[in-house]
């Protein structure tokens, strides 16, 4: 999509820190970090959020987790460990209408999920 701002930094019209790519799924440096890793995951297919998965793209999730799981090994917090959150719509706060995965980690998070 032309004015999605993740589809742009997919096509590279954008800069950002790119940390793994693969035919499906990219991941980069949130440009406004909640913690010592934060990492944003998302398919290369334009998927607003997860309310538009269906059976037809629904791979590229399987992509995201194993990607996550190779990036919070990288970082070496795999073993410590991390969260992977999508927030899916306004009340959520999803700022973004593309798909994608917060990896956050490298800290303790409280019990508390907000
Ligand atoms: P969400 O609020 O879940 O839609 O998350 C969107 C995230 O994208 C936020 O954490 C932003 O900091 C991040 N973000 C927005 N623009 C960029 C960008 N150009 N490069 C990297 N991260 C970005
Ligand atoms: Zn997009």
């Amino acid at each position: 999509m032309t004015d999605c701002i993740f589809c742009k930094i997919i096509n590279k019209e954008i800069p950002s820190e790119i940390l793994y790519e693969t035919d499906n799924v990219i991941a980069f440096k949130d440009i406004h970090p909640v913690a010592p890793v934060h990492v944003l995951i998302a398919p290369k297919l334009h998927i607003e959020n997860i309310e538009k998965l269906d059976s037809e793209n629904i791979s590229v999730v399987c992509d995201i987790h194993l990607a996550a799981k190779k990036i919070a090994n990288d970082f070496g917090i795999s073993e410590k460990g991390y969260r992977l959150i999508s927030n899916c719509g306004k009340a959520a706060g999803q700022t973004v209408p593309h798909l994608h995965y917060h990896l956050i980690g490298g800290k303790r998070f409280g019990i508390s999920i907000v």
